[in-house]
């Protein structure tokens, strides 16, 4: 069975004092409406949050022990080094992070990373015993090109040869995030969704086997919020969601997950 996890990227949004304003509205709500407590703790859903890198220490401070992973939006491969404005794997670890995000397309697109990067800062997330949250996704240009199958192939084929079949059943997991819908207010129809899902587990199983595919986690991202959750969550091979702007609020981040267990 694969757990749903409802991740929330805060993007550069939320410092160190909002971070802790979140964290104790979350615990109220989570507590107010046990429900969604019982759930995650019962291991129905998973809930993560990937705040700004100066906000996770006070955000963890503030969930104490409420059953909510903590991530990082990026870091960097090398394990130390003279790389000026940039964290390490296993600084994020020690911090309490499980997740980290790579391969975001803000980071593809606005800061310049390319494929060839990716596989080295998922193999330094898995060395330390985290999670990647590998981020694919097409252009607008691309998909209206017809491409968007095989821009999903060339980026995962970056990475799926240095990942083993034992960490893509257990570790991995992939986000479609397409490009246009991130942060624009436009969803992918529940069906490309899905389509564009069930092709990333295709070529999961094909790298790594029949139960590589079967239990790594895929995840959709862009412009989920509360209304259109439900519909999403019940597609077959959507396993969760990564949410930008309607992570922001514990509001609208527990009405997406509340959504997406009905
Ligand atoms: C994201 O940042 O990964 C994202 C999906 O953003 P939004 O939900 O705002 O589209």
């Amino acid at each position: 069975m694969r757990k749903f996890l409802c991740a929330g990227n805060w993007k550069m949004y939320l410092g160190p004092l909002a971070a802790k304003h979140f964290g104790d509205e979350l615990r109220t709500a989570l507590l107010e409406k046990g429900e969604m407590e019982r759930a995650v703790r019962e291991g129905a859903m998973e809930l993560a949050l990937m705040p700004p890198f100066v906000s996770i220490t006070s955000l963890r401070q503030a969930l104490g022990d409420l059953p909510v992973a903590l991530g990082a939006q990026n870091c960097h491969g090398e394990v130390q080094g003279a790389f000026t404005g940039e964290i390490s794997a296993p600084m994020l670890s020690e911090v309490g992070c499980d997740y980290v995000i790579i391969g975001h397309s803000e980071r593809r697109h606005v800061f310049g990373e390319q494929d060839d990067v990716m596989a080295k800062k998922i193999r330094a997330v898995l060395t330390e015993g985290m999670t990647p949250v590998f981020c694919v996704g097409e252009l607008l240009l691309e998909r209206d090109k017809g491409e968007t199958l095989s821009v999903l192939e060339r980026q995962m084929r970056a990475v799926l040869p240095h990942v083993t079949a034992q960490e893509m059943s257990t570790r991995l997991v992939v986000a479609y995030e397409p490009v246009w819908a991130i942060g624009t207010g436009k969803v992918a129809s529940e069906n490309d969704a899905q389509e564009a899902c069930r092709y990333l587990r295709g070529l999961v199983a094909a790298a790594g086997g029949v139960e590589a595919g079967d239990q790594v986690r895929v995840l959709y991202g862009g412009s989920v919020k509360p209304e259109n959750a439900s519909g999403l969550a019940r597609q077959a091979d959507i396993d969760g969601f990564l949410v930008g702007g309607a992570s922001l609020k514990p509001e609208s981040f527990l009405g997406i997950a509340r959504a997406a267990l009905a």
